[in-house]
């Protein structure tokens, strides 16, 4: 079996209305697909998190190092493509574009055995999961306050069993919104806040010391992520469990946080940190700390199959009777590539979701789909 053409799919879908978290504006919703082709017919797919071209261009630079190789070798070919663009890369998007390759890669494994990844990786633990709702970005043109307090009545009516909302905008003003999300969603349901890397120390201790008293599970990326130190001060000042890692790539990135205790709870991107090759390792490595891990996910159709396998394999940690059971974390936002794309959409039932449980990701895409989100320059 040999690999006969890596190809990327840009998708892109412009916005009814923009919105904006802490860091970044959103005016349209642009990902990046991979799919790798065999000799034998069989095809595989991933996607990279991050910019979709900048992604695309990393994807084709791998490019020499796959085409004639067996796909099947993934452990081999990680370390190939890694050790190609180490000197100038070992992190970033030299890691991310990796990640759609390997995405790939493992999917055409679970096709040529016949098996889910899942299966794959040592073994299926469940067979759905409950889904928490990401969403509650700065809307254009609405009053934050009251528009994130109606998005999270709608997700509690859907069924889900916790939301996360987005802050980082402003100590004062986040206060306001988790206050209002807090009463729109009653006390039971479980309730996230993410600051997209968006405070200082200083107003992250503040609003965590404040928000404290709204029951919140964790505080996601309260600083930017390459300040560690930082991290660990948040950590120490205030009362909220500390989340991070979406752009933590690979095993060497999160071994400083890890060791260092930075955060209590680790979310890893499985198309960000380097594909289900090193997601396993890095598996191993929060373990070894005692630190929870709740994957990072945000793309299309693809990502999601590709994280409900990984978290079907994921280790309970600790092995209880009981045990703790993982939590995907699911996009509410406008983005037609999380149903479009796939000839049978993934969508969740009262907050559950189930695990496809088909050859590889489980996953049909829908090719006309691709040519309709083509961006129009290409
Ligand atoms: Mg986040």
């Amino acid at each position: 079996m040999k690999i006969t053409s890596v190809r990327t799919h840009l998708l892109e879908h412009r916005l009814a209305v923009p919105f904006e978290s802490a860091s970044m504006r959103f005016d349209r919703r642009s990902h990046v697909l991979v799919e790798i082709e065999c000799d034998d017919g069989t095809i595989g797919w991933g996607e990279c998190l991050g910019p979709a071209r900048a992604n695309a261009a990393v994807v084709a630079a791998y490019t020499p190092w796959l085409i004639g190789k067996d796909p099947l070798e993934t452990e081999k070919l990680w370390l190939v493509l890694y050790n190609a663009l180490r000197d100038q890369g070992q992190r970033g998007l030299s890691v991310t574009g990796l990640s759609g390759i390997d995405v790939a890669l493992w999917d055409i494994k679970g096709k040529h055995f016949g098996v889910p990844v899942s299966t794959l990786l040592g073994g299926r633990w469940r067979e759905s999961v409950r889904a928490y709702a990401t969403g509650s970005f700065k809307r254009d043109g609405v009053d934050r306050v009251a528009d994130n307090a109606t998005e999270v009545a709608t997700h509690r009516a859907a069924g889900f069993h916790a939301a996360k909302i987005k802050i980082g905008f402003g100590v004062t003003e986040d206060l306001r919104v988790i206050q209002a999300v807090r009463e729109a969603m009653g006390p039971d349901m479980r309730l996230m806040i993410d600051a997209n890397h968006g405070y200082d120390v200083l107003e992250a201790v503040e609003l965590g010391r404040r928000a404290a008293d709204f029951d919140i599970d964790w505080f996601e990326e309260p600083v930017i992520p390459e300040q560690l130190s930082a991290y660990r001060a948040v950590r120490a000042g205030q009362p909220i469990p500390v989340a991070g890692g979406e752009t933590w790539q690979g095993r060497w990135a999160m071994k400083e946080p890890l060791e260092t205790r930075c955060i209590d709870i680790l979310q890893p991107d499985l198309c960000g940190t380097g594909g289900f090759t090193e997601m396993r390792r890095i598996m191993d490595m929060a373990t070894l700390a005692g630190v929870r891990l709740v994957p990072h996910v945000w793309g299309t159709g693809v990502q999601i199959a590709a994280s409900l396998q990984f978290m079907a394999a994921l280790l309970p940690n600790p092995p209880r009777v009981n045990p703790i059971e993982p939590i995907l974390e699911f996009d509410r936002t406008e983005n037609p590539f999380r149903q479009a794309i796939l000839t049978r959409p993934i969508e969740h039932v009262n907050g559950i979701v189930a695990i496809p449980d088909g050859p590889g990701l489980g996953i049909e895409i829908d090719r006309a789909a691709l040519e309709e989100f083509r961006p129009k320059d290409l």
